[in-house]
């Protein structure tokens, strides 16, 4: 259902105004966890001051230790829920398990399947069986024909909004903690029909890579840029060396802008 020979034109999925897979890339920023209502209502003003119509932020956080901040769960879905209601932005999250969906799809726009749970199959049925759009990530080691026929999981239950997201693959290189997988942007665009996100602050794990890859996904043909911003990311409850702050933020969307100008990309 996934595939091009399927269906040849692109999908478009309009998520809060926001036309995603129409040519023009779309941007989701946002913190990595949601930690309190000021936080994200400080990201989502410099968002909101940008033009731009969507927000991400994780309330059920997949951490490598069971030590490390979870997510504030429910909380955090409905912080996500005020501070989307109060700056007209549609809100992306990330979702861990069947079981927390239903509660879930009263307070989110977009649901998130994370890159740990790529392969977990009820959860892709689950998030099929929505009318909710879905954002997947690509697994840490996965192949692109996994990541295809996770895809596949998802529209085989009824749902077509599906975005794919390159968030870098586990390699050897231990120089970024992932490693981007850039030329998957245009396989996936070949092999399928659905837009193509790429996640430039996960597959780099560092900032200042950021915009050189956002700039290289732009080129290459990504539907859209996926980035952190935290006020202060030095206290951060995760992801402390890969947020932007909020003036890095504002340079860094201002540098893509006049990229975008520059290439002609609209
Ligand atoms: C995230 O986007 O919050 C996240 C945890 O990313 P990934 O699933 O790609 O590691
Ligand atoms: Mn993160």
């Amino acid at each position: 259902l996934v595939s091009r020979k399927k269906k040849s034109e692109d999908t478009v999925i309009n998520i809060n105004g926001e036309l995603i897979g129409q040519g023009k890339p779309s941007f989701v920023f946002g913190p990595c966890a949601v930690e309190s209502y000021e936080q994200v209502a400080a990201v989502a003003a410099s968002i909101k001051a940008k033009g731009e119509k969507l927000i991400r932020g994780g309330a059920y956080k997949p951490r490598t230790s069971p030590y490390d901040f979870q997510g504030l769960g429910l909380e955090g879905l409905k912080i996500l829920k005020r501070v989307s209601d109060e700056f007209g932005l549609g809100v992306i999250t990330e979702i861990v398990t069947p079981g927390h969906l239903d509660e879930a799809l009263d307070y989110i726009d977009v649901i998130q399947i994370g890159a740990r749970n790529m392969q977990n199959f009820e959860l892709l049925k689950a998030a099929g069986a929505t009318n909710k759009p879905v954002l997947l990530k690509r697994g840490l080691a996965a192949t692109i024909d996994e990541f295809i026929h996770a895809a596949e999981y998802i529209m085989s239950k009824g749902n077509e909004n599906i975005i794919l997201c390159e968030r870098g693959i586990r390699t050897y290189e231990k120089a970024t903690r992932n490693t981007l997988d850039i030329s998957a942007v245009p396989i996936l665009k070949q092999e399928t029909h659905l837009p193509v996100f790429v996640d430039v602050t996960h597959s780099t794990g560092r900032r200042d890579l950021l915009l050189p890859c956002a700039k290289a996904a732009i080129a290459i043909g990504a539907d859209g840029v996926m980035a952190e911003v935290h006020p202060d990311p030095s206290v951060a409850l995760s992801d402390q060396q890969q947020q932007m702050d909020i003036p890095t933020f504002d340079a860094f969307y201002d540098t893509l802008q006049k990229f975008m100008k520059n290439y002609e990309i609209h």
